[in-house]
């Protein structure tokens, strides 16, 4: 049987915080604020996997109230879902993520962040898919305001 899971992330951009997505540091004058260090896609992906087991979700497992998640690298978070959806018998069959943001752009570094997330998770480059758009200048991406990701995961049973 095959399981589908979907997440969503956004997070505030503020001068002088690093730039981080997907695991890897973006050179930016400007990045997420948060709790942890605010990587959206890796938050979207974390919810992805924990969806697709019906787990809950990124706020239930490491509630931003917790001071053990203030700075965190989200890479851990991604790791404890992952081993959450093995732990229930599934491996991961691909992940598709979108990443919404105005500036920089992306396009020079989405094969590092692929890398990097194929790394985390432990599957193929080719099972990752990044993607980057642009707010078009609307909303509060567009407005250069925000930062948000996508990212749906489809999981296979381990046979
Ligand atoms: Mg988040």
């Amino acid at each position: 049987m095959n399981r589908i899971g979907f997440g969503t992330d956004i997070h505030r951009l503020e001068p002088g915080r690093p730039m981080v997505i997907g695991g890897i540091v973006i050179p930016s004058a400007f990045g997420p604020a948060g709790h942890s260090d605010g990587d959206v896609l890796l938050h979207a992906v974390t919810d992805a996997l924990l969806g697709a087991v019906a787990a809950g979700d990124i706020g239930s497992h490491f509630p931003d109230t917790d001071e053990r998640w203030r700075g965190a690298d989200s890479t851990r978070f991604v790791l404890e879902a992952l081993s959450l959806t093995r732990e229930r018998g599934y491996r991961i069959a691909n992940v598709d993520a979108t990443i919404d943001l105005e500036s920089p752009k992306l396009r020079p570094f989405i094969d590092a962040i692929r890398a990097r997330v194929a790394e985390l998770l432990a599957v193929d480059v080719d099972c990752v898919s990044v993607k980057a758009k642009t707010g078009e200048g609307l909303g509060p991406v567009g407005s250069g305001s925000a930062i948000s990701a996508t990212a749906a995961v489809l999981l296979e049973r381990r046979s």
